[in-house]
């Protein structure tokens, strides 16, 4: 349907109330997706949609089956099954916008976390339309106080991310409880062969929409990445910070750990930062949204669980501190900007490893992604002076500064200083210890020739996270037919932030596969494969790399449990304790982890160092000022003498 083409609203058949509310929001014209589904489900039929994140879709099922309800039912009539808790009240919200004018409309939102004792009396009092998670829909059903003879309509949005949060089973369980004659609307951004085959079970002779990756979002978000190398990804971050100009920014990254370390430096550095995960108890998680939305925070530092679906009109750039799992990941990552035809930013940080990922998602959204440069050093001291001038000039203004100008005037008088030099000691009173300005340190061009360099087939590997290691074949490479000279090298590059390295006690020899390691830890331990990292296996040992924050029950578990028939014996890396069997490949990885420990610790005694050395110029500086301000020397003029 080209946008020609595309009806309004009110050639849709809706009823005039919704046409009313929808003339509120504001929304001109029906989406494609939407022009294309509702008049299918005011018709009743079973709708298969396909569409990217920010196409609609909410819209797309909300509007005629408000439409269809009958308000003087009290049983359900609706229900929509969504991923996550944020995403099940966004979707009620949404119901509550639509259906604004009806009276009497009452939908309820209920997802765990949250008091059952309410959910189960405002069932109890009649509502038409339930928006839930999978797991409290399911407990209310069995308990008798979520009752569905009386059901409509199903809707399931974000089916592919509720196969992947495992929620299927529940899924199916819960289509199992419905009655019949029932409609059923499917919604996914991909179509897997789960999500297929419930749709060929469940679904009645399904009018299949699918709204093509014309990168209807994409189009509006500029799109561009930073090779990490030479600055930590830090540093890059607060540059970005400084020098682009954003309303809102959601931050992607790993693990819910790194949400929260992330999150503290940049409050540290003055941003106003929350985390976003799925540890942070659901009450705050919303009104940290809520907070987002009406600009008390700026930024928020979010797992892709928790940010799912999110949409604050506000978010005007998505960095992607951590790469993403799949590039599936980053499409909905990067959805949160640009939303509903508004312009965003996308910056994705990729380190030199990470590569085949950028060429992957290049390939998947048939777009290229342009390399930035980070601003340079005289940019972000520009910016900086730009806006310590700028602070002076709005303080000025303010009525509270009359009994400071009283203090400075005495000041002025007793010591016999010129006011410039007080403001000037005032100016660095309040700089801190933190330098005003960047220094230019140059950018170490290994690093750069190391991303360069890295793996220049961008664009022909195949596309799966972690494939180097994963497809690699331990049997191409057991000692058998290779010295472990000619091995290709482990790579020793340290984890990424918010992981930590664990060494198991199987390797080649033992006929281990990446397959068999990812399997025992995914299985044993619970943890989902994509929080499991880079996989090197050795003769008689293996490295991997797991989120920092795992809890010593996993540990304790994983320790016990076998992979090819043997304990795996986990461990952190460096913690081993074990009685030396397996000789020299065990010392051998002793010493180059030491090696790396050696490297770790000089870089830190480099750092510490340089803020020594940053101590000591600060302290020389105020010194300078202080006897300036004794001496009543004249300011040096600009040029005469350089005063940093
Ligand atoms: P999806 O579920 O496909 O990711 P949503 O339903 O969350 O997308 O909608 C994305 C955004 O677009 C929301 O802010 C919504 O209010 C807005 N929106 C939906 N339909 C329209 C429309 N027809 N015109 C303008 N904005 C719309
Ligand atoms: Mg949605």
């Amino acid at each position: 349907m080209t946008t020609e083409t595309v009806p309004a609203f009110d050639q849709l058949n809706l009823n005039e109330h919704i046409l009313k509310a929808l003339n509120d929001v504001g929304y001109e014209k029906p989406s494609p997706i939407q022009a294309e589904t509702i008049p299918l489900l005011l018709e009743g039929r079973d709708v298969l949609g396909q569409a990217q994140t920010g196409t609609g879709k909410t819209a797309a099922f909300a509007l005629p089956l408000i439409s269809n309800l009958d308000l003087k039912e009290k049983d359900p009539q609706v229900l929509v099954l969504a991923p996550t808790r944020e995403l099940a009240i966004q979707v009620a919200e949404a119901f509550q916008t639509y259906a604004k004018h009806m009276k009497g409309f009452h939908v309820l939102p209920v997802y765990g976390g949250a008091d059952s004792r309410a959910q189960v009396r405002a069932l109890d009092r009649g509502v038409h339309v339930v928006v839930g998670t999978p797991g409290r829909v399911m407990d209310h059903i069995r308990r008798g106080k979520l009752r569905l003879s009386n059901l409509k309509a199903l809707v399931l949005d974000e089916a592919d991310e509720m196969l992947r949060m495992g929620f299927i089973d529940d899924v199916e369980w819960i289509l199992d409880q419905t009655p019949d004659d029932r409609q059923i609307a499917l919604f996914s951004a991909t179509m897997p062969s789960q999500i297929r085959r419930i749709a060929t079970k469940y679904l009645n002779n399904p009018e299949q929409v699918t709204i093509k990756m014309k990168t209807q979002t994409a189009s509006t978000i500029r799109q561009r990445f930073w090779p990490v190398s030479g600055v930590h990804k830090l540093d890059a971050l607060t540059r970005i910070l400084e020098a682009e100009e954003f309303d809102a920014m959601i931050i992607f990254v790993r693990t819910k750990t790194a949400t929260t370390e992330l999150a503290d430096k940049l409050e540290a550095r003055g941003y106003a930062t929350a985390p976003l995960s799925g540890d942070i108890q659901q009450n705050q998680r919303e009104r940290t949204i809520q907070s987002l939305k009406n600009g008390k925070l700026d930024i928020i530092v979010a797992t892709d669980v928790a940010a799912r679906g999110l949409d604050v009109p506000r978010i005007s750039h998505v960095v992607n501190y951590d790469v993403p799992h799949d590039t599936e990941s980053y499409v909905h990552r990067i959805g949160r900007t640009g939303r509903a035809g508004r312009e965003g930013d996308a910056i994705l940080f990729v380190a030199p490893r990470e590569k085949r990922m950028l060429s992957a998602i290049e390939r998947m959204t048939n777009q290229k992604i342009e390399r930035m440069e980070l601003p340079s050093t005289e940019m972000i001291n520009d910016q900086r002076i730009v806006k310590f001038k700028q602070k002076i000039t709005d303080t000025l203004a303010s009525e509270e500064i009359g009994m400071f100008r009283q203090m400075v005037e005495q000041y002025q008088d007793e010591h016999n200083v010129p006011a410039i030099e007080i403001a000037a000691v005032l100016a660095l009173l309040m700089q801190g210890e933190t330098p005003f300005l960047l220094s230019n340190k140059p950018v170490k061009s290994k690093a750069r020739d190391a991303w360069d360099n890295a793996d220049s087939s961008r664009g022909n590997r195949r596309d799966s996270r972690n494939s180097r290691d994963r497809d690699r074949s331990p049997r191409d490479r057991s000692s058998r037919d290779r010295s472990p000279r000619e091995r290709t090298p482990r790579d020793n590059s340290p984890p990424d932030a918010g992981m930590m390295r664990y060494r198991l006690e199987v390797g080649y020899n033992h006929d281990v596969k990446p397959g068999n390691i990812v399997g025992a830890i995914a299985n044993e331990g619970n943890i989902d494969s994509k929080y499991i990292g880079r996989i090197n296996i050795d003769e008689n040992f293996t490295t991997v790399d797991l989120p920092n924050d795992l809890s010593r029950d996993v540990i304790t578990t994983l320790r016990k449990a076998r992979v090819a028939g043997r304990p795996m014996n986990i461990s952190p890396e460096g913690q081993v304790k074990r009685d030396d069997k397996e000789g020299a490949p065990a010392r051998r990885q002793r010493d180059s982890s030491r090696k790396e420990r050696t490297v770790e610790r000089s870089n830190e005694k480099e750092k510490t160092k340089e803020k020594t050395k940053d101590k000591l110029k600060l302290k020389k500086k105020v010194k300078k000022v202080k006897k300036k301000v004794r001496t009543n020397r004249p300011a040096p003029r600009p040029g005469s003498k350089k005063e940093d």
